[in-house]
């Protein structure tokens, strides 16, 4: 479908009722901007008469609906730090409909925040002010970085009051996705509907993502599709993971139902960026057993494929020995896929063309290094970028990082190991940060909202959009946070 008029469609909520509940926003008192993404509004092709303007404005605050739009809520299951909740579904959040563009690209867009659903279940469906300048600033950056992920087209603040640990002012995040289906959505018809419902959701799924990969030379189209969906699903989650450890993400909150079949990043709730560097750090206030802590991000994200190998199995073949034996050849794969797609990056942030099993002492060794003497994980590497380019004198760097002597010394090591290409310095260039959205800078800019000024969170989010090089004020956006404004807990405000 290409050179049509832009348009809403529902193919999902053509699927059946089974997936999705109608039920609209409930309109707010008196909803104002706090953000607008001109940028991806534009590569969405979204109408003018809809781009920052009053119509959109009331659309994106719930109280009315645009032209096209069919509001519903989708539901879906999911394993909660390992345990398994048979039905969640969008309690605060509201599918608007799929956003087709010119091209034929498919956005789906949701409100979160826009109040109570059938899924809430007690909740209000509502969001504090905070959380939405949390994702709005995140999921953006985290785009700018490079990392697949959903994204942010608006937030409104609501006008209206919401209750938590105390009260707050409320706001809703307009949130793209390629698509909301999660590894949860699979769960819930493959383990609470005896499977009715399971392939319908599994073609649907693969034609959306993955009608590239699906290949029914020697199956039926469902087994095509269900082989489909878990090889590539397999393989996204192994390079999306990657990213997030070459840059210090943690998410915070990896349940299944928190992992997009799309393979985009999804729901940034407790999550953050690392400053100094710590393996098993972990930021989120409701992780107590640090089972989602930075280095146990790859074997969570294997779990959780493991999860959707188990729901697919039914589907990916008739003998049930010849479906084991593939879902098992999927999963073990992971591992692999994992190391390969984060080696090449881990290669291109220290300037080599790859990394050698005689490399791995000298590359483990600058992690240890940066753990006892607790430097700046962001700052360490675009530190070492620099001094090889040569470049360091042209930048603020020296005044934000002052390297240990056991940095130093590590420096010497490598770059007697080193043979720097220009190609290669260049990589180290373009895959170390300068800026991140760090936890102080973030804070602040909620601070700010909550008092009902966007002026930071516009500026920080400008900033990140160029993360990779050098602009002016740097001083203040790329520094570490100073003691006191170091944050090592963050929040979900559901
Ligand atoms: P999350 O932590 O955002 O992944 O949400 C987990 C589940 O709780 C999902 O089913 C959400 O829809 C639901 N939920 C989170 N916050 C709220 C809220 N304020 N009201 C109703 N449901 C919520
Ligand atoms: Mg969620």
């Amino acid at each position: 479908m290409t050179n049509q008029q832009a348009h809403f469609d529902h193919s999902y909520r053509a699927l059946g009722d089974r997936y999705a509940t109608a039920c609209t926003g409930t309109p707010v008192t008196n909803p104002n901007w706090l953000a607008w993404n001109e940028t991806l509004a534009e590569e969405m092709g979204w109408p003018s008469k809809w781009r920052h303007t009053s119509a959109a404005l009331d659309a994106l605050a719930g109280n009315t609906v645009l032209e096209g739009m069919n509001p519903a809520a989708t539901v879906y299951a999911g394993h909660q730090f390992g345990s398994f909740n048979p039905q969640l579904g969008d309690g605060r959040a509201l599918l608007l409909g799929e956003w087709v563009n010119k091209a034929g690209k498919r956005f789906d867009i949701q409100l979160k925040g826009a109040g109570p659903t059938p899924y809430s279940r007690g909740g209000d469906g509502r969001s504090p002010v905070g959380p939405v300048v949390r994702e709005y600033l995140l999921s953006e950056a985290m785009f700018h970085l490079g990392v697949p992920t959903t994204r942010a087209l608006a937030a409104v603040t609501t006008g209206d009051p919401v209750i938590r640990n105390q009260i707050e002012p409320g706001a809703i995040l307009t949130r793209v996705a390629s698509s909301h289906l999660r590894i949860g959505t699979v769960q819930y018809f493959a383990m609470t509907q005896r499977g009715e419902g399971l392939e319908t959701l599994v073609n649907y799924v693969a034609q959306r993502h993955y009608s590239d990969s699906i290949d029914t030379t020697e199956c039926s189209e469902i087994q095509g599709a269900a082989r489909a969906l878990l090889s590539e699903m397999g393989k996204r989650l192994a390079g999306l993971v990657a990213r997030w450890q070459s840059l210090g993400f943690i998410h915070g909150v990896l349940n299944t139902d928190n992992m997009l079949l799309c393979g985009e990043t999804i729901d940034y709730g407790p999550c953050a960026f690392m400053d100094s560097f710590t393996a098993n750090k972990v930021f989120s206030s409701i992780d107590t057993g640090g089972r989602y802590a930075f280095a146990n991000q790859p074997a969570i994200a294997h779990w959780n494929l493991s999860v959707l190998a188990q729901c697919l199995l039914p589907l990916l073949d008739d003998h049930e020995e010849s479906a084991l034996a593939y879902a098992q050849r999927v999963v073990d794969a992971f591992p692999q896929q994992y190391t390969d797609v984060y080696s090449g990056l881990v290669a291109a942030k220290f300037g080599f063309d790859s990394i050698s099993a005689a490399d791995q002492p000298l590359i483990d060794g600058f992690f240890t290094l940066l753990e006892e003497n607790q430097h700046d994980f962001t700052l360490a590497l675009r530190w070492l970028t620099e001094t090889a380019t040569k470049s360091i004198d042209h930048t603020p760097l020296a005044e934000l990082f002052i390297p240990s002597p056991a940095l130093e010394a590590w420096y010497r090591e490598w770059t007697a190991r080193a043979d720097f290409s220009e190609d290669g310095l260049e990589r180290m260039t373009q895959s170390n940060p300068v800026v991140i959205p760090r936890n102080h800078l973030v804070a602040r800019a909620i601070t700010q909202a909550e008092q009902g000024d966007n002026a930071l969170m516009t500026t920080l989010g400008e900033r990140w959009r160029a993360p990779y090089r050098w602009e002016k004020n740097d001083t203040e956006w790329a520094a570490c946070p100073k003691k006191d404004e170091e944050i090592h807990r963050t929040f979900c405000g559901t």
